[in-house]
């Protein structure tokens, strides 16, 4: 090890082993990811942030392992300040910012930060986002909004619920709005963001809460314990209603080859085509 690397492990190493906790303690459950989706970061500082490689497993994060490193305070400005009807190509800039922000740590692997970087730069110290089982039963239902509002108001915490979009720029700017929006509205920002068709983030300035949140979200989404979420002949995917929508359901599909639902063929078909489909920049 090298002493700028030393310097870097040294000077982070509380928040690094708590982004390792929490990257690990979720990436070891199969009901919370699917290979190698799902991401985590953690603020160091006012300017650094540690986020998931794409192309790794949550388990694969260590305090040196299986991470990027960017500079999230430039990434949190662009999507603050830029109007994203502005932009030309609202993926091409993102991407270009999210390359811009990069930072290269001597004797660290120079490693390529997941594709969902942009909305973790918004958020609190702490961000795990997953794609589970659970929690998506609800935001893959029509009664997606309803339901979500009905565990948030049981649980008192405050939640934004994001429709379905490609992740991306685009998104982040969605977040980004719903995030100025509950906190104009309520006073305070989410700290819990269902994503409709996708998945769930959870986000503290505290690993363990974030953890918590995280965990007692997808227990209240359960279908034991809602008593009655969910009505199967209801159960919608959003497929043929949002177009593009298609290639990031790994999650939603493994619950249901998982527990063997009997569907429709044109949601087996659409299952198949996203299996195959499910593209690894996305991770
Ligand atoms: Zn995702």
């Amino acid at each position: 090890m090298n002493d700028v690397q030393s310097t870097f492990l040294d000077l982070y190493e509380d928040r690094l082993t708590d982004f390792t906790r929490i990257s690990r303690t979720a990436g070891s459950r199969s009901d919370y990811v699917q290979g190698g989706g799902g991401n985590t970061s953690c603020k160091l500082d006012s300017q650094l942030m540690a986020i998931k490689a794409s192309g790794f497993r949550l388990d694969q994060i260590a305090p040196d392992a299986a991470y990027a490193v960017l500079d999230y305070s430039k990434l949190r400005l662009f999507y603050q300040n830029t109007n994203s009807a502005s932009l030309d190509d609202v993926e091409k800039a993102g991407s270009s910012q999210a390359k811009d922000a990069a930072v290269i740590i001597d004797g660290l692997p120079v490693l390529r930060p997941s594709v969902e970087a942009g909305f973790h730069s918004l958020l609190d110290t702490y961000v795990l986002h997953t794609h589970p089982v659970y929690a998506n039963l609800l935001t893959c239902a029509v009664e997606g909004p309803e339901l979500a509002a009905r565990i948030m108001t049981d649980m008192k915490m405050n939640y934004a619920f994001v429709p379905y979009i490609n992740p991306g720029a685009q998104l982040t700017f969605e977040i980004d709005a719903a995030r100025k929006n509950a906190a104009d509205t309520e006073g305070k920002q989410p700290s819990v963001i269902f994503m409709q068709n996708h998945g769930l983030i959870a986000t503290s300035d505290d690993a363990d809460t974030c953890l918590d949140l995280h965990e007692k979200v997808n227990n209240s989404a359960s279908v034991k314990k809602t008593g009655r979420p969910f009505k199967w002949n209801r159960f919608q995917m959003l497929h043929q209603k949002i177009s593009g929508s298609q290639q990031h359901h790994g999650s939603n599909h493994t619950f249901l080859i998982q527990y063997g639902i009997s569907i429709s063929l044109r949601f087996r078909l659409c299952t198949l085509i996203s299996w195959s489909s499910f593209p690894a920049r996305w991770q």
